[in-house]
């Protein structure tokens, strides 16, 4: 398998820059998702991997071997596309065996690793069937299988399963999560579905306008995001996002949301936090995800009264949006905690889920 190396790759289409100094290690057997907006470059960094695009300066490394020089074909790494690319002349089996047969490989070690990769794809009941015959989840079952057979280096996939629908998205997302855990080749995928990156990597790239936000686990993305990008990007619903001032009366202080929003009472030991990075006084936004927005039906320590605005059943948890100065903050509650709108409740920041952003870099300061 493979580890791969980009060191400070540069991609310009004519004058327009789409890839800014990109740097990045992806260790061998990890699942990496390029993870960004449409048009940040995600498809043209995958591309560049594969050797189907040019980089303007720059080096990309496969086990330690520069390889922006070589042929595609010469980089032993596989590609899915988007959209299926099956030979539909051919059967299942012969679409699977092509990249074998181009290799000259016997008709023995053909037969036994197509049906090798079939079994693993569950699709070998498909195997004489041709690609008109199939549904969109068997077609990309096929495609992955084709890009497998080979065991090469790395496979490279380019929103392999974004042209399915919702639900069969979900099973090909299981299925390639345990393809991975079985095959455990290096592989770089590229989606602009956050849920899709964070139940599928080992480490998510967020990126945006060709440049890298921030590299990490789901969890650590989640958790911390590196700038206000990352953490708007992240998370569904998107995390609370307010301009915050700090207002100190004597030993207390408090977090005033919005132009003339409520004040929340800030505890010490968030103020140290923020002290300790050199602000808080300074422009600042506070983000904070609904689940740390923590509501109640009574009044207690840190807890500020709100009116609830709107409800939004989603099943298994309520959003919540609770009116706040000019604007709202959304709240995940229990599944009909709060009856309607109109009802009072009261709320408090959850610190432990509190993040800072500096207003003009937005860069975290946590
Ligand atoms: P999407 O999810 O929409 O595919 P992406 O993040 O994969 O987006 P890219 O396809 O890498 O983005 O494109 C990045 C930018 O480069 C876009 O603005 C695109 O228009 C531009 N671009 C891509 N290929 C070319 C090309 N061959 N010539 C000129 N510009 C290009």
């Amino acid at each position: 398998m493979a580890e791969i190396v980009l060191r400070d790759v540069q991609k310009y289409f004519g004058a327009v820059h789409i890839i800014k100094d990109l740097n990045l290690t992806i260790a061998d057997r990890e699942f990496v998702v390029l993870l960004g907006p449409s048009g940040c470059g995600k498809t043209t960094t995958l591309r560049a991997i594969a050797g189907l695009e040019e980089i303007s300066s720059g080096e990309i490394l496969i086990d330690g071997r520069p390889v922006h020089d070589l042929e595609a074909s010469n980089r032993d790494i596989a590609f899915v596309f988007q959209l299926y690319a099956l030979y539909p002349h051919l059967t299942v089996f012969e679409n699977i065996a092509f990249p074998l047969r181009a290799t000259g490989e016997k008709r023995s070690e053909v037969e036994k690793q197509v049906r090798e990769v079939a079994r693993a794809l569950d699709i070998v009941h498909l195997l004489k069937k041709r690609p008109s015959a199939l549904s969109g989840g068997d077609m990309q079952r096929v495609a992955i299988g084709r890009a497998l057979v080979r065991r090469p280096k790395a496979i490279l996939m380019d929103e392999p399963i974004g042209a399915l629908d919702a639900k069969l998205r979900e099973d090909m997302r299981t299925e390639l999560k345990r393809l991975h855990i079985e095959n455990k080749a290096t592989s770089v995928y590229v989606t602009h579905d956050q849920v899709e990156a964070m139940s599928l990597a080992d480490r998510i790239v967020v990126m945006n306008e060709g440049i890298l936000q921030q590299v990490g686990t789901p969890t650590d993305v989640y958790q911390n995001p590196a700038n206000l990008f990352v953490a708007q990007f992240i998370g569904s619903p998107v995390m609370n996002i307010a301009k915050a001032t700090l207002a100190t009366e004597g030993e207390r202080s408090a977090l005033v949301l919005g132009e003339n929003g409520d004040a929340f009472p800030m505890p010490a030991e968030l103020k140290g936090r923020l002290t300790a990075r050199g602000g808080p006084f300074g422009d600042l936004k506070i983000g904070i995800r609904p689940e740390g927005v923590l509501v109640a039906h009574e009044a207690g320590e840190g807890f500020v009264p709100l009116e609830a605005h709107l409800i939004e059943p989603l099943g298994a948890y309520d959003i919540v949006d609770l009116k706040v100065g000019g604007s709202f903050l959304r709240a995940r509650t229990r599944s009909g905690f709060v009856s309607g709108p109109g009802e009072r409740v009261f709320a408090r920041l959850d610190e432990t889920q509190t993040h800072f952003f500096d207003t003009k870099s937005g860069q975290s300061l946590q």
